[in-house]
């Protein structure tokens, strides 16, 4: 194996697969590829007709004859052959080849998903041209790839707040301690926009719309100094196209529950932390990563709600490609890291 990966300098393969986002990650490269987890499709022949920013951008502006899918939307894998189509692609664009030529791969996998749901994203990679593949829970990933000192005989939180799914975990010693994955991330913050939109204001508006707002107006915390965005949508009343005016007062307000949802969610997490774990992470703090880490004031929130500090990890989007990339690094470079993460090798 190692000769022949020497042979065709095959290089290894870090990937996040998310609901939101694919990231990957080459080795000697770094992150050579994010792009929205979503394909464009014929409907007839499911032949791929654009995938990643490009498809995002027809997600509701489809004619007829293409259909524009996330097929993660939900965390698990409804849509297989959608994601092998976009893996393929996503990974060919990654490394700049159309045969992989057997790299290793890591790839992570959210922490609460069944074997089932592990081996169809692990067969996905294989059919992309994997030979061996090592399926790593999300948190732990995203805990490496922000750089905290898992290793240690201490405790870490990450959270990892995507767009189908967020992710509360305790890492220590190289293991997850206590993990709580919940389905409230950015999809239901832009949901919410966008039922607010229609009911206050009689206004639809699609969702790609409603994420434009909240990454420009959206903030879970006041600070400071409000604004306000003008959007486009249709007047429920008279079928016809106008554009309205939401304040950021309000969006906060709209987001609030799932924000609440997520602020639960750790709280329940830090119950569930070994006192001595816990006692670590009130001096440490928490790390926020994922790109629903980057709603203004969240941090400031949680905070506030659990008096424990909280940071946000440096590029939150990309921390689970970078720990994956992380940890091919260690395999690559120690035949015990090999040995250790055998578990998680994927057959
Ligand atoms: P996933 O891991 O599920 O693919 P990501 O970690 O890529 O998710 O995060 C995607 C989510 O982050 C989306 O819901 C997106 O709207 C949200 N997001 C990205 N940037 C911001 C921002 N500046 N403010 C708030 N949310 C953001
Ligand atoms: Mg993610």
């Amino acid at each position: 194996m190692q000769f022949w990966r020497a042979l065709f300098g095959t290089r290894d393969i870090g990937i996040d697969l998310g609901t939101a986002n694919t990231v990957v990650h080459v080795q000697g490269r770094g992150i050579t590829l994010c792009e929205p987890s979503v394909v464009a499709v014929h409907r007839d022949t499911h032949q791929l007709r654009a995938s990643g920013t490009e498809a995002k951008e027809m997600l509701g502006r489809t004619p007829m004859d293409i259909l524009a899918i996330r097929p993660l939307r939900d965390g698990v894998i409804g849509d297989i052959d959608s994601v092998e189509l976009m893996l393929k692609d996503f990974l060919g664009r990654a490394t700049g080849r159309r045969e992989l030529g057997g790299p290793r791969v890591v790839i992570g996998v959210p922490s609460g998903a069944t074997e089932v749901e592990t081996m169809a994203v692990g067969g996905a990679v294989k059919k992309a041209g994997a030979s061996e593949i090592y399926c790593f829970p999300e948190p732990y990933l995203a805990a490496i790839g922000a750089g905290l000192p898992i290793r240690d005989p201490t405790g870490n939180m990450i959270v990892d707040i995507g767009g189908g799914t967020s992710e509360v975990a305790v890492v220590s010693l190289q293991g997850i301690v206590t993990h709580k994955p919940i389905r409230i991330a950015g999809d239901e913050l832009d949901e919410a926009i966008a039922t607010y939109a229609r009911q206050a204001y009689n206004l639809y508006i699609g969702e790609r719309t409603a994420e434009d707002v909240k990454i420009q107006i959206g903030s879970a915390y006041p600070l400071g100094e409000e604004s306000s965005m003008t959007v486009r949508g249709r007047d429920l009343l008279t079928g016809l196209p106008r554009s309205g005016t939401l304040r950021s007062e309000e969006i906060r307000e709209c987001v609030q529950e799932h924000v609440r949802a997520i602020v639960d969610a750790i709280r329940m997490t830090l119950e569930a932390t070994p006192p001595e774990l816990a006692a670590d992470i009130m001096d440490r703090g928490i790390v926020l990563a994922g790109g629903g880490a980057m709603l203004r004031g969240l941090d400031r929130l949680i905070m506030n709600e659990t008096e424990i500090p909280v940071h946000v990890a440096e590029e939150p989007l990309t921390c689970v490609a970078k720990g994956a990339g992380k940890v091919l690094e260690e395999m690559a470079n120690s035949p015990a890291m090999r040995r250790r993460y055998r578990s998680y090798l994927c057959h």
